[in-house]
């Protein structure tokens, strides 16, 4: 990844941070969240969203509570323009200390989260709880007028003009016979 020594450090060494369990300690920091795809985000250095992680270390694992916060860009699925979204979350996880010796192989792990030797990534902790954080319609407004199905103005810009933008192309030749038949009725 680009520009990495930037963003701070999301890899966290336990044995160091953490070295006896019942340990805590608290991490912040900030960078620029970049959704590549629908639920994907890329991390950049920036300050628009910024977390207050507070860890400590459990029998077994490491316990993660906190708040996210900031805003981050979506963009609307009407009018396809960027609009921000803020954020304000709570962050309640908890990471599987994974080793030779806790291993149990008939235990399935009932976290989504490792810490691999000795190696806890928060990044994957912070990506997915504000991925889930998004709304299901992303629209800018709800009375956002979305594009023109003719031209593909965007209709809270500009008044394309274009007529019946509303009418499914596919009903104009009903349209058309309905308006034949009314003006041969009169
Ligand atoms: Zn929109
Ligand atoms: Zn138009």
């Amino acid at each position: 990844m680009k520009n990495q020594s930037k963003i701070p450090s999301l890899k966290i060494d336990i044995p160091s941070a953490l070295p006896t369990v019942g340990d805590k300690k608290t991490f912040v920091g900030s960078a620029m969240l970049v959704l590549v795809d629908t639920y994907d985000i890329s991390i950049d250095p920036g300050d628009e969203i910024g977390w207050k992680l507070d860890l400590r270390r459990i029998a077994g694992g490491v316990e993660v509570n906190g708040a996210i916060s900031g805003v981050i860009e979506l963009s609307c699925y009407r009018c396809l323009e960027m609009f921000e979204f803020p954020i304000s979350l709570t962050v309640r996880e908890h990471a599987l200390w994974l080793n030779e010796e806790d291993v149990d192989e008939g235990d399935a792990p009932a976290s989504e989260y490792m810490v691999i030797d000795g190696v806890l990534d928060l990044e994957p902790i912070i990506r997915d709880v504000i991925a889930l954080s998004f709304p299901a319609r992303r629209v800018c407004d709800e009375a956002c007028r979305g594009l023109c199905v003719k031209c593909g103005a965007n209709l809270n810009v500009e008044d394309c003009g274009c007529e019946t933008g509303h009418i499914d192309a596919r009903l104009k030749p009903l349209e058309e016979l309905k308006r034949r038949m009314e003006t041969s009725g009169q």
